[in-house]
């Protein structure tokens, strides 16, 4: 039978009944029934929850978006406002460590996002952002194409009069937010394919130099050489790595990923190394799950599974391996950041907190709301400006308020963001990665080194 409506240019109606709409997931990997079961309803996840501490709506809650995906499995379709819930979590699993049921919030979201990505149409402007910053973000080589003009626009001080205008906030606002978080830059050389331990070698180390680790924070690169080396290392860093998939499988681009992950695994496979070091903490949760993601891949699932055994972070591992190299005061306050990558997906929280109390003179004060994120969230303060800037805001008056002159943190995206809160409040404090404040410890620099480029 033939719609009434056909050619009218007025929505088509099933003249034969109302349409029966899709349920939201199919059967690739939906999100996993008995793991929703596990989720008892006691609500302890909610105060950990960035989005519920923001709007205290239960559907921006780790409960009420396990709540919509029941819906989901159970066969409802999936809603512009479902998808909307879901993609305002920001994925920093604050929920999974506090929940006391072991629920694996983790997996389901992923496996939402998944789903989401393969069978929700967004908008077109949604969609073409969406594209721009997965064809920059996950590519280290077009990223560094940026640098150039990145540094021409902040020292002519052209970035400076934009800034005071406030024509880019008002005009362009997801630009806005990428000129606020982007770091000074300063030119590093490279460091070389491999790096001899000093002294005796008590690891081969493999390591990833990152995205945007290497094209806006080589210093930081470089600093964690040394300090591999310095502690017994050698350290391996073959060319042409690529991305490691962290921002897409976060934001449900699991072929994508796959593809990533199978890349870096068939490089460093290669070189004997006996641990595959990280020293950004968004990638080394999702190299610490290559098992997961490629379980089903027959040709990697094994080979996924050796590889995941041998990621470290970077403090994981100098504290499996114990301090050699001389420690040299230095006379500094720091306040130190959970990365939420970090602490909350690997449960990393001693270790970098040993290594800086292990460096004489060094006093380190502790952040309010530890568990709070800063709004990062791989992309999704490029996503979700506004609410960002308030999650960035309320970290950077956390930060302030411990009166310490460096801030130190084991992520770029975590760096870049309390920054930019901490310049939108007029304050001044110098930013560091763990790695940083180590090597101007080890090589004796003094804590003008560090608090320079405040
Ligand atoms: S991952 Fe973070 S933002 Fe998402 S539900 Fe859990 S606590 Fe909330
Ligand atoms: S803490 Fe765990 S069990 Fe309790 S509501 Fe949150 S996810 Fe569910």
């Amino acid at each position: 039978m033939v719609d009434a409506t056909w050619g009218t240019g007025e929505a088509p109606r099933d003249v034969l009944g109302p349409v029966k709409a899709e349920p939201a997931f199919d059967d690739d990997h939906p999100p996993r029934k008995d793991l929703i079961a596990d989720c008892v309803h006691c609500g302890f996840c909610l105060p950990t929850c960035p989005t519920y501490v923001l709007w205290g709506a239960e559907a921006d809650s780790p409960r009420g978006r396990i709540y919509l995906m029941n819906e989901g499995v159970g066969g409802e379709p999936l809603s512009d406002s479902m998808v909307e819930h879901f993609d305002r979590c920001l994925g920093c699993m604050s929920c999974v460590t506090a929940c006391p049921s072991g629920v694996r919030y983790d997996r389901l979201i992923e496996d939402t996002r998944a789903q989401i990505e393969r069978r929700h149409t967004r908008t077109p402007k949604d969609r073409a952002l969406r594209a721009a910053i997965f064809a920059l973000f996950p590519y280290p080589k077009r990223l560094r194409l940026l640098r150039g003009p990145l540094r021409a626009y902040q020292i002519s001080g052209l970035q400076s009069l934009v800034a005071r205008t406030g024509l880019l906030a008002r005009l362009a606002p997801t630009l806005a937010t990428l000129d606020s978080l982007a770091p000074r830059l300063r030119s590093v050389p490279r460091p070389p394919r491999r790096i001899p331990a000093r002294g005796r070698r008590r690891a081969v180390v493999g390591m990833l130099t990152g995205c945007v680790q290497s094209a806006f924070f080589p210093d930081v690169n470089s600093a964690t050489v040394r300090v591999l080396a310095a502690e017994g290392c050698e350290v391996l860093i073959p060319p042409a790595q690529g991305c490691c998939g962290a921002l897409s499988v976060h934001n449900g681009r699991k072929e994508e990923a796959k593809r990533f992950a199978r890349r870096l695994i068939a490089l460093f496979e290669k070189t004997g190394m006996d641990y595959f070091v990280v020293n950004a903490a968004g990638c080394g949760s999702s190299l610490k799950e290559y098992d997961e993601l490629l379980a089903d891949d027959p040709a990697y699932a094994s080979r996924a599974k050796a590889f995941t055994a041998k990621v470290r972070d970077l403090a994981e591992l100098l504290a499996e391996l114990g301090p050699v190299a001389t420690r040299h005061p230095l006379d500094v306050t720091v306040a130190y950041h959970d990365a939420c990558h970090l602490a909350h997906a690997q449960g990393i929280r001693a270790q970098p907190r040993a290594l800086l109390r292990g460096i004489p003179g060094l006093t380190l004060k502790e952040i309010a709301d530890p568990e709070i994120c800063c709004g990062s969230a791989g992309v999704w303060n490029v996503l979700n400006p506004e609410p960002a800037a308030q999650l960035g805001d309320r970290k950077a008056a956390d930060v302030l308020a411990t009166g310490a002159s460096v801030l130190v943190t084991a992520n770029p995206g975590c760096l870049m963001q309390v920054a930019a809160g901490i310049r939108r409040q007029g304050g001044a404090i110098a930013l560091a990665h763990t790695a940083q404040v180590l090597d101007a410890s080890i090589r004796d620099l003094g804590a003008g080194a560090l608090v320079s480029g405040r």
